[in-house]
């Protein structure tokens, strides 16, 4: 690449990167952790009428759009930072996290954030939500119409943050998230195009603490996430 293609290549990434933290309401340089609150306590000023975590969270309410309402503890809305540019979505809460109101806790919880630690991440410094915020009974496969009620919200969630990239954690998201019945072994493993966004599917971690064996073929897409962060210069606070 030439010199004068570098800058221009340069000053589109900076260009999108001032975009994305500006529709996430944070001031951070790329990778850099904003000073701002975490997850949905949003509170800072904005812009009349821009949305934010708080509103996203607000517009959900005390959801009685599926009936899931009628047998969930809690609503798990998502956890981590604001301005987030890595995101994990799962499928839907378990009991673990029906009881507590945050994603992924509990031993498959207690994994995901293991591997985001080894990816240089912290937990607090990326976000982390389910395609369903209400646990299905008996962690039953969402239904269509359940799903269909609820993706707006995450869809929501999503153009709030207005991450890099999206790693999607297990087949029932990736296939939500990317329209599609692959089975995850097909899907894995490579970048995936979402409105703008990568997607990049992988093991859930519930799996994985099944099948350990998988683990290292997690790990490859794992790594994959880090060189596409690492090109787009988007490094962990901190590091
Ligand atoms: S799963 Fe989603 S749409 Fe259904 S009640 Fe819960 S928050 Fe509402």
């Amino acid at each position: 690449m030439s010199a004068a293609d570098e800058a221009v290549t340069l000053i589109a990434d900076l260009r999108s990167a001032l975009a994305r933290h500006q529709r996430a309401g944070a001031w951070a340089a790329p990778g850099e952790r904003s000073a701002r609150p975490v997850g949905v306590v949003d509170d800072a000023p904005v812009e009349p009428g821009r949305r934010t975590l708080a509103t996203v969270r607000a517009d959900l309410g005390d959801c009685t759009r599926c009936a899931l309402a009628t047998t969930r503890s809690n609503i798990v809305f998502g956890d981590g930072a604001a301005d987030a540019p890595l995101v994990f979505v799962g499928e839907a809460p378990g009991a673990d996290e029906d009881r507590t109101g945050v994603p992924f806790v509990g031993r498959a919880g207690e994994l995901l954030d293991k591997m985001i630690v080894a990816m240089g991440w912290r937990r607090s410094d990326v976000y982390i939500a389910n395609v369903l915020k209400c646990r299905p009974p008996g962690n039953r496969t969402p239904l269509a119409d359940e799903i269909a009620a609820c993706r707006p919200f995450l869809d929501a969630q999503l153009g709030v943050l207005a991450p890099r990239i999206v790693v999607a954690l297990g087949r029932p998201a990736a296939n939500t998230l990317l329209g599609t019945d692959a089975p995850i072994s097909a899907l894995r493993g490579r970048f995936h195009e979402l409105n703008g966004l990568r997607v990049m599917p992988t093991f859930h971690p519930a799996y994985l603490l099944r099948e350990p064996d998988r683990k290292r073929d997690a790990w490859a897409d794992l790594k994959l996430v880090m060189a596409e962060l690492e090109r787009l210069g988007i490094q962990p606070p901190g590091a």
